[in-house]
Order: C-alpha cells, then sequence, then structure tokens
C-alpha cells in the first residue's frame, strides 16, 4: 500500500471534510477544518438554543456534556474527573500557571521551543513574584538537552514548561525524561501538547506530567475558542487555584467557600455549550479514526512534503528534531515568507508564517525572523502535496 493513499479507517474523512477537496488545506497547526459532525455538533445546538432558550437546550444535552468529560479523558490518557474544558489552550496554561505556588527566589524553566503565548504570562507572573524564567537550552538535534536540564535543576525550580511540539517546527521533545528530571528535585512540569493534540497519541499517565494543555481548533480539528486542561488527581494538593466562580465553588457561609476538588476548579460557569458539543465531537471523530492511524497519516504527509521541498534550489527545510510530526517549515532564498505564503494562496495552497516574536528563543538562537509553515492532516491527498511542491517551485 502506497504510504499516502488512505487507507480503510480514513476512507470516509474526505467526506467529511467538503473544504479539503477543492484547495490545498495546509493549516493544521493553525486552525484546522472542521468535519461536518463537529460542525453539526455546534450549529444543531445553536439552533436549539434560538427555539428553547440556552437553559432548555443545555439541560436537554446534559448526559453528552457529562460524557464529555469520558471521551476526553480516553483521548488524553487520564480519569474523567481530570479533565476540564475551557475556551483556549491559553486560558489553560493560563489557569494552570497561576495556580502554581512561586515566590521570591523561585526558578521556572522553559525550552527554547517556548511559544510567546506561554512567555508573556510567565514573565509577567515572575516579575511579581520575584521568581526567574530560565531557559533550558536545546541539543545538537534541536530538542531540549536533557544534560543541560540536569545541570539546571534544582529545589528551587518549581515549574518546568514544557512544549510537546513547537508551532515553527516539526520535532517532538522527549517529555518522560523531562518529567522524571524534573520531579527528582520536586518541580511540576506543565506539558504545553497545543501542537501534539490529535495528531499524536497522547496519555497524561505515561508521560508523567502534573499538567497539560490543549486547543480544539488545530490538529484536533474542533471548534475555534475551545481548549482542555488536564490536572491529574496527585497534583491536585500542590495547587492554589485564585481564578475561580460559582462553579469551581460554592458559597457555603456568608464568609465561606469550598472550592472543587477535581479539575473543573479550573473551569467557569459560563461557557459556549455548542462550542463544548463540537469539541468533544471532534475528540470521538479523533478516536474513531485512532490516534496512532492518524499519527502515521501526517508523519508520512509531512515527509514527503519535506522531501519534496528539499529538492528545490533554494528552498530550506528547517524543521528540527530527530522524532519530527506534521508541521513542515521552509523558507526560500530571497523571498520573504508572507510573500510566498501570497504566492501559494494564488494557487489555493493554504499555509501560515511563524514569525520570530512568537517563538522568539528557538528563532533568535537560529538567525531566523521568519518561516513559512506548512502542516498536512490526514485529509491531505499525495496530489494535493504535489501540487503544493509544484507551487514553490513557482515561487518568485
Ligand atoms: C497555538 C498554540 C498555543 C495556543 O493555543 P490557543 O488555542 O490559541 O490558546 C499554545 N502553544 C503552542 C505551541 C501553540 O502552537
Amino acid at each position: 500500500m502506497e504510504p499516502l493513499d488512505l487507507d480503510a479507517a480514513l476512507a470516509g474523512v474526505l467526506a467529511d471534510t467538503p473544504g479539503a477537496r477543492d484547495q490545498v488545506f495546509l493549516d493544521s497547526a493553525g486552525s484546522s477544518l472542521p468535519p461536518t459532525p463537529v460542525l453539526d455538533a455546534v450549529v444543531s445546538h445553536l439552533r436549539r438554543e434560538a427555539e428553547v432558550g440556552g437553559y432548555r437546550a443545555a439541560a436537554e444535552r446534559a448526559d453528552d456534556l457529562a460524557e464529555g468529560y469520558a471521551v476526553l479523558a480516553e483521548l488524553l490518557g487520564c480519569a474523567p474527573d481530570e479533565v476540564a474544558f475551557t475556551d483556549s489552550a491559553t486560558r489553560s496554561w493560563l489557569a494552570a500557571v497561576d495556580a502554581v505556588p512561586l515566590a521570591e527566589g523561585d526558578r521556572v524553566l522553559v525550552t527554547e521551543a517556548e511559544y510567546a503565548g506561554n512567555a508573556v504570562p510567565l514573565l509577567n507572573l515572575a516579575a511579581r513574584a520575584g521568581a526567574s524564567v530560565e531557559p533550558v537550552p536545546s541539543g545538537p538535534d534541536g530538542a531540549v538537552d536533557l544534560d543541560a536540564l540536569a545541570g539546571l535543576l534544582d529545589e528551587r525550580v518549581k515549574l518546568v514548561s514544557l512544549v510537546h511540539v513547537p508551532t515553527n517546527g516539526g520535532l517532538v521533545n522527549p517529555v518522560r525524561e523531562v518529567a522524571d528530571a524534573a520531579h527528582a528535585v520536586g518541580a511540576l512540569v506543565l506539558l504545553d501538547a497545543c501542537q501534539s493534540l490529535g495528531q499524536l497519541p497522547l496519555d497524561t499517565a505515561d508521560l508523567g506530567v502534573d499538567l497539560l494543555s490543549g486547543t480544539g481548533r488545530k490538529w484536533l480539528r474542533g471548534p475555534r475558542g475551545t481548549g482542555v486542561l488536564v490536572v491529574p488527581a496527585h497534583v491536585r494538593e500542590r495547587l492554589h487555584p485564585r481564578l475561580v466562580d460559582l462553579h469551581s465553588g460554592t458559597w457555603v457561609g456568608p464568609q465561606e467557600i469550598e472550592l472543587r476538588d477535581d479539575a473543573r476548579v479550573f473551569e467557569l460557569w459560563e461557557h459556549s455549550v455548542a462550542d463544548r458539543l463540537g469539541l468533544i465531537a471532534a475528540a470521538r471523530y479523533a478516536l474513531d479514526l485512532g490516534l496512532d492511524t492518524i499519527a502515521s497519516a501526517v508523519g508520512a504527509r509531512a515527509e514527503y512534503l519535506r522531501a519534496g521541498l528539499s529538492a528545490i534550489p533554494g528552498v530550506e527545510v528547517r524543521d528540527l528534531g530527530t522524532r519530527r510530526c506534521g508541521i513542515v517549515t521552509f523558507t526560500v532564498d530571497g523571498v520573504a515568507a508572507q510573500d510566498v505564503l501570497a504566492s501559494l494562496l494564488a494557487r489555493d495552497v493554504t499555509v501560515t508564517v511563524s514569525n520570530l516574536s512568537s517563538t522568539r528563543l528557538d528563532m533568535t538562537r537560529r538567525g531566523l525572523d521568519h518561516l513559512v509553515r506548512a502542516s498536512p492532516h490526514y485529509f491531505v491527498s499525495r496530489a494535493q502535496l504535489d501540487t503544493a511542491i509544484s507551487a514553490v517551485w513557482n515561487v518568485r
């Protein structure tokens, strides 16, 4: 079997993804194309809200909404009460980081793949607490250097922020090794799984992390404005949730409150029920296809694209890492990334540009200010990848 042919498990995906037929969609790392069941879940709920009001509409779906915790738990390798639904990965990350006690003199370690959406709040929080934020150098293959990490860890390190897959490249960072090293000095590990959720199998318990954040709109093909946070039971007592409301806690006496003791302490009462139903549908869709099937289909497409792009004079594929996944980044000599994007868009090939400020540590170290990012999901055909490659041949 050709590695890029859709196997039996993926045969139905094109029928569910009309948007993938007439264009070459290579932006699942940005905001993917939700499949029909996701779209239907969202739109039908919005219609129902317009018919009977939001409270009645939500009550009608109470069982499905409750079941959603188990669905996400299956996807994320955790227990249902370790799942919190949020409105973005950033919201998950903010809630988690804000609950980690940080004091004067404490240290937080980040990797060079750190994302600006994490770095900005972290530097802000650390400055207030009098804590420091220190980057762990990357090794020769571009992934986090475990020896360097070991050299930096001491008991003042309270948190290690690890990006599983960076926003600007196909590398996959080792997780278990980082978690084990961090735990040896008592630090918590927060995994940003934004770019791995939905494209790689994820098992929070196996990965050994203390917190995990993910988004709906990228590889999982869920609606925008959705995210998830995993808070394993063993870590709850070490966290101090601050941004709580009448869902995360109960007002039990004039001066007394009780906070929930599960991951939902990080949720707020108000949320888009339609979007949550869409996210649950997206998780079910991925589970039905199988995450191993998805990972190998995505990986094969990315490798095919890298090989085709590497053969073009003046094009340099920029992905780091020994283990790689579905994000393909490249530059074209003498052509600005934004112009490459425009030229591809004119041929109905959708990519994005990743800029210096979204992954400042990594881009600065490599002397890059922009990269073109192409992220093919399993619904992209070989013929479409060929179209994309020939469009890059024709840039300039
Ligand atoms: C996109 C992204 C995020 C943020 O996800 P949102 O859903 O926008 O909050 C976080 N980390 C990485 C690595 C990302 O690529």
